[in-house]
């Protein structure tokens, strides 16, 4: 292992992957990232549901979703390696006068920056989603610029073109200590050996708190369980089904092979680092799902799993510069939307780290915004 670099990123998901093709493009020198795991990948980003897109409620969750679809749509291009962005489309089922309300202005704002949305009638809706019972809904808002990918294709994208261009990427490498020296970073130790570096990008998810923890530093990330049931296969699953979202019970299904995902974020589940399947967590997904999709009646449970989310309390990203250690970066707290989100993370990280200007402001993401009264919470997070 190399015993000093330009640049630290402590994590193997695939915000540390996106994070180290974006800087070895800038070329900030020799980049080492360090992955406890012995795979890539195996955090969060393993359990993710592949959903992507920039339908959200605020300016800087849309921006960040836009310009990481419009890379999304370029990974063969920038990277070199094959990963499909199936672009399905998300709908979001409206049933309240509430929630139609919301739903407009989240469209407005998303219209007026440039994303391809529309608002849909229940007899629209029934056309795109035929599958969906119609039972009380209004409206629904839908956007064909949104849609699926799997993350471990982008991910070993990331990982192959980052190593092509010099990244050293160590497995089996957990981090138990970051030192510092005159207010500064001056070296990492993970189980591999020591590393001096004057820069260290923490990418580790919903660990991101203990590696913060590690300095002295509080960050706001709390990990937080999401369950996931695959049913096997349907007869009406269609290549074109796009993803759907029941706003009011918090549902979503995409299809999976021949048959149907579904999560639910189940929002009284307290933090912590448990990620056992809970029963009573998969019978309530069940019966969100039946109320959506009343064909799933004689469905099989194909598989289901558990993993974390990584919350911050306004549901928005935290990528900035740690303000009370001089070179330490953080970037996590995706809270649900990180796969979605490592693009636009990563290219404006290695802008940030070359103290360029971004190509979009993300100042509502500074890690100094908590405690100081700036929070704009992100309210549509599934
Ligand atoms: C059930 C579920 C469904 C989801 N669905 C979606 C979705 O549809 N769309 C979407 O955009 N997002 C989704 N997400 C969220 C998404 O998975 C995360 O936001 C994203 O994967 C975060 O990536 P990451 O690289 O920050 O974290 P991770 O993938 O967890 O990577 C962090 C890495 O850091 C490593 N690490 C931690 N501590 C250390 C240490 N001390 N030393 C070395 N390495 C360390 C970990 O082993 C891990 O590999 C979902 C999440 C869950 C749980």
């Amino acid at each position: 292992m190399h015993n000093r670099a330009d640049a630290v990123i402590i994590g193997g998901g695939i915000i540390g992957m996106s994070v180290a093709f974006y800087l070895a493009k800038a070329n900030i020198g020799q980049i080492v990232l360090l992955e406890k795991e012995p795979v890539p990948g195996s955090g969060a980003t393993s359990k993710a549901a592949g959903g992507i897109r920039a339908q959200f409620m605020t300016k800087v969750n849309v921006e960040m979703s836009m310009l990481s679809e419009k890379l999304f749509c370029r990974f063969k291009e920038d990277t070199g390696y094959d990963a499909l962005f199936d672009r399905v489309g998300y709908m979001f089922m409206l049933k309240t006068d509430e929630e139609v309300a919301a739903f407009t202005l989240a469209y407005e704002l998303q219209k007026s920056l440039g994303l391809n949305v529309e608002m849909l009638s229940p007899a629209e809706i029934g056309k795109v989603a035929p599958h969906v019972s119609l039972d009380s809904v209004k409206a629904a808002t839908f956007s064909r610029d949104d849609g699926l990918g799997d993350p471990h294709e982008f991910l070993s994208g990331y990982d192959q073109a980052a190593r092509k261009m010099g990244v050293t990427i160590e497995y089996d490498a957990e981090v138990t200590e970051i030192k510092t020296s005159g207010g500064k970073i001056s070296s990492v130790v993970c189980s591999k050996g020591e590393i001096s570096s004057p820069l260290v990008i923490n990418c580790a998810g919903p660990q991101a708190k203990l590696i913060a923890k590690m300095v002295g530093a509080k960050l706001k990330v709390e990990p937080v369980r999401r369950q996931i049931v695959t049913t096997g296969e349907l007869d009406f699953i269609t290549p074109d089904l796009p993803m759907v979202v029941d706003v009011s019970s918090g549902l979503y299904c995409h299809k999976e092979s021949q048959g149907l995902l579904m999560g639910w974020a189940d929002k009284a589940v307290e933090p912590s680092f448990d990620i056992s399947i809970d029963p009573d967590y998969t019978d309530a997904i069940l019966e969100r799902a039946l109320e959506l999709v009343p064909q799933l009646e004689t469905a099989e449970i194909a598989n289901q799993w558990a993993g974390l989310y990584e919350t911050t309390p306004d549901h928005h990203a935290i990528i900035g510069w740690e303000p009370t250690v001089k070179g330490l970066f953080h970037v996590a707290g995706f809270s649900g939307h990180g796969f979605m989100q490592a693009p636009a993370a990563g290219l404006i990280t290695a802008q940030m780290i070359k103290n360029e200007e971004t190509l979009i402001d993300i100042s509502a993401l500074a890690p100094s915004r908590f405690g100081v009264g700036r929070l704009v919470e992100e309210t549509n997070v599934i």
